[in-house]
């Protein structure tokens, strides 16, 4: 018999792919203009044209058999310095090129971190909502998946629920900052408290790893400050990646960066070695490694996803939803007009509106929409948005 698990898998859609596909459908039945879709977080904005223009001249200059040809498993060392160059520039945490490992994207840095780091049984704290994948990756990787909720309302750490959820397992934190799905960007006194709270750990014998899930990094409005891990606590990990920033999901491109001040950096940065080499990560895309040594600092016109939020959350509000604000990413949290967020998704798709509903993300009576679509399509659907309201017989203000 072969592995049940992965054939569950993989036979399972994510609630997200099934919307996604229903959305599909449902638009060659009544046209595309006619389908709200909010479903999947692939980014609306083209990559910025520096990489159109930095792709052309790689590959015209570049030496054609090297243009294609392997890099060293962790990635080549000329990228892996700009990488290490760009994190020091902006936040002076000493990194070098041996920190950094480039991967394809961040689902591949979080499965390498992850089975770099656990051992069997043991545990990862998250915090609620989260990107569903966590459980797959940490599941996969041997590990438990340990969800403590966010604070209502704000979905910020609650610090209290996270030390109560420590146990001598407890291997690492996972967090995500801008959330995907609440769009919240976790405070630095959160971080700085849930950093507090692992040091007192590991001076008591208990190194618990602080990771660090960035994909949305750069999608933050209004000169809002997203923390630094590696400034906070020595035995922390990024994973980032270029999906979202550099709008190139698709190109598979990203990096582990361990933080050098860890105590045992070197270890951790070979068992990420050995991970990817096991998980058969190794040689990120080398076209797309040699472009990141070129456009790195540079981010796609997120001006757009700023305005979308902008338009969205202030129509919702006035037509009586409770909205979370977010401060990144480019997702709405909006809380279900009835206690089942699932009852509620379905009644949506009534009005051709696709939204998430958010149990899967670990959370209920919400539901998530992905605001990472054209600006007209924001303004089409927004009738729609006003018809469910008025349908739960909820007022516009
Ligand atoms: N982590 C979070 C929170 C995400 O939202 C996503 C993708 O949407 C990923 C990881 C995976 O990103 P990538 O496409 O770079 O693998």
């Amino acid at each position: 018999m072969i592995n049940q698990k992965s054939v569950q898998l993989g036979s399972v859609r994510s609630v997200i792919r099934e919307l996604f596909e229903y959305g599909k459908k449902r638009k060659a039945q009544i046209g595309e203009e006619n389908v709200f879709d909010f479903s999947l977080g692939n980014p609306s904005v083209p990559a910025p044209a520096a990489v159109q223009s930095a792709l052309k001249d790689i590959i015209s200059s570049c030496d054609p058999v090297e243009l294609n040809g392997y890099t060293s498993a962790q990635g080549d060392l000329e990228v892996r310095k700009a990488v290490a160059d760009y994190i020091n520039k902006n936040f002076s945490v000493g990194i070098s090129a041996d920190n950094i490992y480039m991967t394809c994207g961040a689902a591949a840095s979080l499965c390498i971190i992850l089975n770099a780091l656990l051992n069997k049984g043991d545990e990862v704290i998250t915090i609620a909502p989260y990107f569903p994948e966590y459980r797959v990756f940490t599941e996969h990787a041997g590990g438990k998946l340990v969800p403590v909720a966010g604070k209502e309302g704000t979905f910020q750490p609650d610090i209290p629920s996270i030390m109560a959820a420590i146990t001598p397992a407890t291997k690492a934190v996972l967090i995500n900052s801008p959330n995907n799905p609440s769009g919240v960007v976790y405070s630095e006194e959160a971080i700085k408290e849930i950093c507090k709270v692992l040091q007192e750990f590991k001076e008591r014998g208990q190194t618990i790893y602080l990771i660090s899930d960035e994909p949305y990094r750069e999608l933050v409005f209004g000169g809002v400050n997203v923390p630094y891990i590696m400034n906070y606590y020595a035995e922390s990990i990024v994973c980032y990646s270029f999906s979202k920033s550099l709008s190139l999901p698709g190109e598979r491109i990203g990096y582990i960066a361990v933080n050098p001040a860890a105590q045992n950096a070197g270890e951790v940065y070979a068992a990420v070695c050995g991970a990817g080499r096991a998980l058969g990560y190794v040689c990120a895309p080398s076209l797309f490694q040699k472009l990141i040594a070129r456009v790195i600092g540079t981010t796609s016109d997120v001006s757009v996803y700023e305005r979308n939020r902008d338009v969205l959350s202030a129509a919702l509000a006035s037509y009586g939803y409770e909205v979370v604000r977010p401060d990144g990413a480019f997702y709405l949290f909006v809380k279900s007009l009835e206690p089942d967020s699932d009852a509620f998704a379905e009644r949506a798709k009534q009005h051709e509106l696709l939204i998430v509903s958010a149990k899967s993300f670990g959370v209920e009576g919400y539901v998530r929409i992905s605001y990472c679509v054209s600006p007209q399509m924001i303004e089409r659907s927004l009738p729609a948005f006003e018809a469910l309201a008025k349908s739960y017989g909820i007022k516009s203000a």
